[in-house]
């Protein structure tokens, strides 16, 4: 499910429904859950095992911060309708904005996509700086308290042994102590223990699905000139297992990324970079690294898989209630498509009508159902550009990849129509379902480029449809 399809925040639709909600993990996906639980919980205690900056520098239970994010839009909407003024925070902050539409230059199968004709307003930071934004504005709730320095060591469960009575946590160095909650939210990112926690406690894990896709990255901080906005996103994209990006973010600097899929990985010094730079699509990044002076160091990561953990399938009594799962630690998806921290404020938005309808009782069954669909549309999309780097893998269904054999000819017709990169990027940015690429206006114009017929793009009858499908075919045969 996208933004387009989701009812958007309301705060009159939650009733409050418990005394406390403890959320695991202090990062984006956890500070998000706490926003929404703030409506429905006296009190909402964040425990984060890291000492927690007061600026925007990276931290250790966060690594991959050092790497280029990019907030899309269905989460920067979503982040703004919870937390009001995030934005300008962000940018008060300094935050870059440029417009999506014409400074974003876009670079897929071969030729930069067509400028959009519209505005696009585009948020770029850091990692560490969206944390930093949304952290400030999340401990303004009177509800909440972040507790840096502080690791959660166990789950705690009633005496019925069917629900979560709370968690054990450890502050810096003092004794472990417990800490009762009527819910409690897994938001440890990626290596989250709770599959292994349930085993040993006489649940259900949950089925995992593992798509290995095997990406490097590497990236280093250049200084950008105040007043530029230039930005260049290139992904790996079948048979080129080489890619790039250049975002600006704040304190005057480019993050220049250079990555590489199925162990194509890059150097990890200066040199190396440059020279992986030279052998990718375009000059963005060459050109960054060869005329800007470098900031710091260069910073590797490297992702072996998408994985996606399926709660939504156990049986509702497989589960304790009041055990919920947000974020990377349910799907972490290949992160060239930057869905992550996005997907995160969607679910968010599933935990928040998840409490509306029905407050804390049997919550966690009706959360994870609500929040299935939303990862749905970013993993199909994930596993599916995926898979053109393996053909034979079994674990991606069919209809995705039909869909992205089409998409991959939306992207190719929007070199030349702005309107179908707009279209694309709507969907990409997770705010229109996939279904919007086949409306019979974008593929009339997804024809009509493939015919070169200029005229046949403004047409909208379906007779005009079926002339450009017969004259596609007779082209192609
Ligand atoms: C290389 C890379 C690039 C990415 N690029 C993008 C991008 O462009 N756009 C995008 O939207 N997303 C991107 N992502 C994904 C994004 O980083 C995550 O989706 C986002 O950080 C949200 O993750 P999270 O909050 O679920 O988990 P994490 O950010 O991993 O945070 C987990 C938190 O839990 C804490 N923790 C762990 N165990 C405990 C414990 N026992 N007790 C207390 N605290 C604990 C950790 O210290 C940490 O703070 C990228 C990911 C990678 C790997």
């Amino acid at each position: 499910m996208t933004l387009d399809e989701l009812e958007r925040y309301d705060p009159d639709v939650v009733d409050e429904c418990g005394d406390r909600a403890v959320v695991v993990g202090g990062s984006v996906a956890g500070l998000l859950a706490a926003r929404v639980l703030a409506d429905a919980f006296d009190e909402v205690v964040v425990l984060e095992r890291d000492v927690l900056p007061e600026d925007a520098s990276q931290r250790d239970g966060v690594p991959q911060a050092t790497q280029i994010h990019a907030l899309l839009e269905a989460g920067r909407a979503t982040v703004e309708d919870l937390c009001p003024g995030y934005c300008e925070s962000l940018l008060a902050a300094g935050g870059v904005l440029l417009d999506g539409a014409s400074q974003f230059r876009f670079y897929g199968h071969d030729e930069y996509l067509a400028d959009g004709p519209r505005r696009m307003p585009f948020y770029a930071a850091t990692r560490p700086l969206f944390e930093r934004v949304l952290r400030e504005h999340v401990t303004r709730l009177p509800a909440v308290t972040v507790r840096g320095g502080t690791r959660v060591t166990d789950y705690l469960l009633d005496d019925t042994g069917t629900t979560l009575a709370g968690v054990e946590r450890r502050e810096g160095t003092a004794e472990a102590d417990r800490l009762p909650a009527d819910v409690v939210v897994d938001a440890t990112g990626r290596a989250s223990r709770t599959p292994r926690w349930l085993a040993t406690n006489g649940f259900a894990e949950p089925p995992v699905v593992d798509v290995p896709i095997d990406v490097g990255y590497a990236t280093v901080a250049v200084e950008r000139p105040p007043e530029e906005r230039a930005t260049t996103l290139a992904m790996a994209s079948a048979p080129r297992t080489r890619g790039e990006a250049v975002f600006p973010v704040e304190d005057g600097t480019w993050l220049v990324n250079v990555h590489g899929v199925a162990g194509d990985h890059p150097p990890t010094d200066l040199e190396g970079v440059r020279e992986f730079a030279a052998s990718l699509p375009t000059n963005a990044a060459a050109t960054a690294l060869d005329e800007r002076s470098p900031v710091g160091d260069v910073h590797a990561y490297r992702f072996p898989s998408s994985r996606r953990r399926r709660y939504e399938a156990l049986d509702a009594d497989a589960l304790p209630d009041g055990l919920l799962v947000v974020g990377d630690a349910i799907a972490s998806f290949n992160p060239i498509y930057g869905q992550g921290m996005s997907v995160s404020a969607l679910e968010a938005l599933a935990l928040h009508h998840a409490l509306a309808s029905g407050g804390s009782r049997a919550l966690s069954a009706r959360f994870f159902e609500r929040a299935s669909p939303v990862v749905d549309h970013a993993w199909e999309m994930a596993i599916g550009a995926d898979a053109s780097f393996a053909p034979g893998d079994t674990t991606v269904p069919p209809h995705v990849r039909a869909f992205t054999a089409y998409f991959d000819h939306v992207m190719r017709a929007a070199q030349e129509d702005g309107h179908l990169r707009e279209a694309l990027m709507r969907v990409i940015a997770m705010q229109d379902p996939p279904t919007a690429l086949v409306h019979p206006g974008v593929v009339r114009r997804v024809l009509a480029v493939a015919v070169g017929n200029a005229r046949a793009r403004r047409s909208t009858t379906g007779s005009d449809l079926r002339r450009l499908a017969a004259a596609l075919g007779s082209r192609f045969g």
